[in-house]
């Protein structure tokens, strides 16, 4: 499914007073407090996964792909390499639709389908769970937790479906703590250019290496 923007950039879960309780709990923020410089991508699998895995391979960097369950059986090629270069495959939903607009039990059956996907691919996957555009309301957050899912966002929103490399790589040459969990894309749905998307990761993680921040596969 085709949406104009794959994640936004606004933390809306903050706007909400009562999700506090649950920070470090069921959602986890991504911010600096925690060492290590954690890279995610969302969005695929695509074939331009494996611009990213190449990247990464080159640097022994790890991170986590969270997926759509709807690109798993067309791309069962780049799942297979994303695990077998060590990186975690997390949930991004069945498809790319803001969770919030859906029904409780139509969102769990879509937990469902992607766990049945991936038991009967065989695909191992972490119970953590990315909502399309960053948000999700309470009592879905409640229910992925009952499962044991966490709620993963992000500190480092590298907009890459909307700005190009120098804009990315100016704000991530300005940063003064790079212990950050930081948001990139790696899916065909998604606009701007992944070749952009491939010169400022490369650039994070040379500046990363360049002041001895060290890389995490997650902060959860
Ligand atoms: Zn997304």
């Amino acid at each position: 499914m085709l949406d104009e923007k794959p994640c936004a950039s606004i933390l809306k879960i903050n706007n909400y007073a009562k999700f506090r309780q649950y920070i470090n709990r069921g959602i986890i923020l991504g911010g600096v407090n925690e060492k290590g410089a954690c890279i995610t991508f969302d969005d695929g699998p695509s074939i331009y996964s494996f611009s990213m895995l190449n990247i990464l391979r080159r640097h022994n960097v790890k991170a986590t792909f969270f997926m759509l369950g709807e690109k798993i059986i067309s791309n069962i090629d780049v799942v297979r390499e994303v695990l077998n270069d060590g990186h975690d495959i997390a949930v991004h939903g069945m498809h790319h639709i803001p969770v919030t607009n859906l029904d409780d039990n139509i969102f769990m059956k879509s937990i469902d389908i992607f766990e049945g996907l991936c038991e009967e691919h065989n695909i191992q996957y972490k119970k953590a769970f990315r909502p399309p555009f960053g948000e999700i309301d309470e009592q879905k957050l409640k229910l992925l937790m009952q499962r044991g899912y966490k709620v993963i966002l992000w500190s480092f929103d590298s907009l890459d479906w909307q700005r190009n490399s120098m804009q990315m790589i100016t704000e991530i040459s300005s940063l003064d703590d790079f212990n950050h969990t930081y948001l990139f894309h790696d899916g065909a749905i998604t606009p701007g250019s992944r070749l952009e998307t491939m010169k400022a990761l490369e650039h994070l993680i040379l500046t990363c290496e360049n002041n001895d921040c060290d890389f995490v596969k997650s902060k959860w």
